[in-house]
């Protein structure tokens, strides 16, 4: 018998439940009621359940007959079997359980969260955290995706508090002090989309979206805090119904805000359930970056209400559509709604992102077999859900926009209220195009990798040829290989050419190793991957780099994006001289882009840790020769009209100045500047406050963390909370990165946040072999305190512990304690931080060369 599918003989179609949490003793009790079919005669039932007392299981049918049933659980598969005394006749039965359970600290299955108020006293918060399978520590139930069933939920509660769960209150009644909610019956929806949670909870004003009013809900004093989030919430809400062509199929529509919650949000159906600093802000005093994550995550939670909880994957293996798709619609939604935003450019930096995971031996296909749900765990990643919507853009672009959403509502349309596969969304969208889907997509999809794209002149002919771009010549310590030798992809390859002083586009599918393209003979420049979109890379012959670089006015700001990510990356491969990289760099000291800077400022963090210490002044001398002509054409103060992302760049240049280019003057006018702010007698635009936190944090002493320290504890908004949490990671001195180190443990960081500011630490390298050493020894500790994926979000801070020694003892450490995230999510961080200490190796002494001109 399979231990992770449950046998199909009994089948769930409606679950009345109702639950009793009590939050002064931390546990629940429950009663349900499930209306069943039993297939073929049985006497026994199974469905999941763990950390569940199941004291009572019965079970009915029409014809009067009634069996009691003893329950026996198994923590090991987490099910539980009803064993009865005698068969049951195929056809509707209702077997009714009671259970009772505990609120736990783990952040999943029905969990407990707290928070502080105004005066210091501590409150509680019951929620649900299901996705991917602890619905079934919460009640028992048939917790696999597709026994898609109705639930009618009950909640009773303290008078005092309140309760929201998928759908509308339909009852209240008083019962023996306890007040009573019952909710309408939700749609056939599957167990991992349920969610209830109680606590002193307040509520925006409702918006209707045709039927369906919508809300924000937070805990109390923080609803000034919620505007902008329910703005874009009742917006894209609206943008969705218009583009799938179909009502949002929920009665009501809530985003919760829950001050402890482990992943950033979950698409519950009628219950959205959020981190605070993805849900609340302060519209007026956030950056463009803290506002663009909280219009993102809300836009991609609602597009889920669709695309995964109306239609659904039948297994775990579909997570990849799934958040592929919510992605790809987040973007969508943002970009029509603040079009200024320029989303689809900002989305070079997740695609970057993508491409460095799946450029290593150990990446895998998007999508893979899932045979236990924990596998599906290493599923939610940057490869399903950045190279996920990264393709479906690519497919969207290449199919055109119209006929692609034509094809998504057929799709969704054929399979509500049901589950569906990746097959059958490209049968919809091979119908609206007619044209060979999986032809195009399955290299994509199930294989691993993408394509390098070269391209030379010969001449009157431009050559493209493609071959499987990898970091590392081979994989790690003989592990094998992933994919096929001379893979190749059907690439839909877009080339601008210009020539005599025009320009035109070519589209061109790349199936074979190589392709030719007749050129002008008064060619002046070609610019592969035209528009940004294609998931490859592309590099240039030299004679054809110097082209491109001499007109980069005439590149899109993706292009030179595009451009420069590649460049660096075929320089870490050494597949080109870093130098030449380093050469490149000085071309784009006139950029105004913030995502071209983002690019070239992460590579500068890269090279600051490989570089020897002695070289490190000098690497700060190249980053100001580099970004300090376009910092001090912005100058500090945002002129009136200047748009967002002009702002934003203002803090990402002052940023790596004040960091990592140790820029004296500008660390002292940041100074002078943030004193001026909080004594309240200057207005510091909300883009640059975020970078002066940093760069105070950088060359700060003892005084600062105090300070820095207490504006953590007394944030009054989350994003406030998140810069002066970070900053703590970022000064020098070891005794104060000690301090923050020993809070990821003391309770101090919320277990939320702790992981995150542990990988800090690990990539600060002023911070990272103290952390290396704070981490070995409290490894257990960690495990035990963080939520699920907390340490595997941890431990890929090691990618940045790139010195041959550091590496040498994080391999002992791993294989030692045999650890395994799941996945190849381990053989990826040492794979990524070999990359990096290879790179050391191969160029260490050309690096240290290059950098002996600054000063
Ligand atoms: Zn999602």
């Amino acid at each position: 018998m399979d231990p992770y599918r449950l046998p199909r003989h009994v089948v769930p179609s409606r679950y009345d439940l109702r639950l009793e949490p009590d939050l002064a003793t931390l546990t629940f009790r429950g009663e349900e009621t499930v209306a069943v079919t039993v297939a073929e005669a049985t006497d026994e039932v199974v469905f999941n359940a763990v950390e569940l007392a199941i004291t009572e299981a019965t079970i009915q049918n029409d014809r009067g007959e009634s069996l009691r049933g003893v329950p026996a659980m198994d923590e090991a598969t987490e099910r539980c079997r009803v064993a009865f005394p005698s068969r049951l006749a195929p056809g509707g039965w209702r077997l009714s359980l009671a259970f009772t359970g505990r609120l736990n600290d783990k952040l999943r299955g029905f969990y407990r969260s707290s928070y502080k108020d105004a005066s210091g006293a501590t409150h509680l918060v019951a929620a649900t955290q299901f996705e991917a399978t602890d619905a079934r520590r919460a009640f028992p139930c048939w917790d696999e995706p597709a026994f898609k069933a109705v639930f009618a939920v009950t909640l009773a509660i303290d008078p005092a508090l309140t309760a929201v769960s998928n759908t509308s209150v339909v009852a209240e009644r008083r019962e023996g002090g306890k007040k009573v909610l019952a909710f309408a019956d939700t749609i056939r929806m599957s167990t991992y989309l349920v969610a209830f949670v109680v606590g002193e909870l307040e509520a925006t004003d409702s918006v209707l979206v045709r039927r369906a009013p919508v809300r924000v809900w937070c805990v109390p004093g923080k609803l000034r805090l919620a505007a902008f989030g329910h703005a874009i919430a009742v917006t894209s809400l609206r943008f969705f119904e218009a583009y799938y062509g179909l009502p949002y199929p929920g009665d009501k529509l809530d985003l919760l805000a829950i001050p402890d919650f482990a992943a950033g949000a979950m698409e519950n159906l009628g219950a959205i359930t959020f981190r605070e600093t993805a849900l609340l802000v302060d519209e007026r005093a956030a950056s463009h970056t803290e506002l663009e994550r909280v219009a993102d995550v809300v836009a991609h939670e609602n597009a889920h209400m669709w695309f995964g909880d109306l239609v659904t994957m039948s297994w775990w293996n579909g997570i990849w559509l799934n958040e592929a798709f919510a992605t790809f619609m987040e973007i969508l939604a943002i970009d029509a709604w603040k079009p200024e935003w320029r989303r689809w450019v900002t989305f070079g930096v997740s695609r970057a992102a993508a491409l460095v995971v799946d450029g290593l031996h150990s990446t895998r296909p998007i999508e893979f077999p899932v045979r236990a749900p924990r596998d599906a765990d290493a599923m939610f990643d940057v490869l399903t859900y950045e190279k996920g919507a990264s393709v479906l853009r690519m497919l969207e672009q290449y199919l055109g926009a119209d006929v692609f959403r034509d094809g998504v509502r057929a799709y969704l349309t054929q399979h509500a209220y049901a589950n569906a596969d990746t097959g059958d969304l490209w049968a919809a969208l091979g119908k609206a195009s007619r044209q060979p889907i999986p032809d195009v997509m399955d290299g994509w999809i199930f294989k691993p990798g993408y394509p390098l794209v070269s391209a030379r002149l010969e001449g009157r002919e431009l050559v493209l040829s493609q071959q499987r771009f990898t970091y590392l010549p081979e994989p790690l310590d003989g592990a094998e290989p992933s994919g096929e030798p001379g893979q190749r992809w059907r690439v839909p390859v877009q080339i601008r050419t210009q020539a005599g002083g025009t320009s035109s586009v070519t589209r061109l599918m790349l199936s074979a190793a190589e392709a030719r393209v007749p050129v002008a003979e008064t060619l002046d420049a070609v610019v592969v991957n035209e528009g940004g979109h294609g998931f490859y890379r592309v590099r240039y012959a030299p004679e054809l780099l110097e082209r491109v670089i001499r007109r980069l006015d005439d590149l899109a700001p993706i292009e030179r994006f595009n451009l420069v990510n590649d460049a660096w990356a075929v320089a870490v491969a050494g597949l080109a001289s870093l130098t030449d990289y380093l050469d490149l760099t000085a071309r784009f000291r006139g950029e105004r882009d913030r995502n071209v800077w983002s690019v070239l400022i992460a590579s500068f963090h890269a090279l600051n840790r490989i570089v020897e210490p002695a070289d490190r002044p000098r690497l700060a001398a190249l980053v100001r020769d580099r970004v300090a002509p376009a910092f001090a054409e912005l100058g500090w103060t945002a002129r009136p009209g200047e748009d967002e992302l002009t702002r934003q760049l203002r803090g990402d240049l002052a940023r790596a100045l004040g960091t990592l280019g140790d820029d004296r003057a500008v660390q002292q006018e940041a100074a002078n500047l943030y004193a001026a702010h909080v004594a309240g007698g200057r207005e510091v635009d909300p883009n640059l406050l975020p970078a002066l936190i940093a760069i105070l944090a950088h060359a700060g002493d003892p005084a600062r963390y105090d300070e820095f320290l207490r504006r953590f504890r007394a944030a009054t908004t989350p994003q406030e909370e998140q810069r002066y949490l970070y900053a703590l990671a970022g000064f020098r001195q070891p005794e104060l990165l000690r301090q923050t180190l020993a809070r990821t443990l003391n309770g101090e960081i919320r277990t939320q946040d702790a992981s995150f500011v542990a990988r800090a630490l690990l990539t600060s390298v002023y911070a990272r072999e103290l952390a290396w050493d704070f981490v070995k020894t409290n490894w257990d500790a960690m495990e035990r305190q963080y939520p699920k994926h907390g340490l595997r979000r941890m431990a890929e801070g090691v990618v940045a512990l790139a010195t041959p020694e550091l590496e040498r003892d994080v391999h002992a450490f791993f294989r030692e304690r045999k650890i395994d995230f799941g996945g190849k999510t381990l053989a990826q961080y040492l794979e990524q931080l070999r990359i990096a200490v290879a790179l050391r190796a191969r160029d260490g002494v050309a690096l240290s060369k290059y950098l002996a001109r600054f000063r």
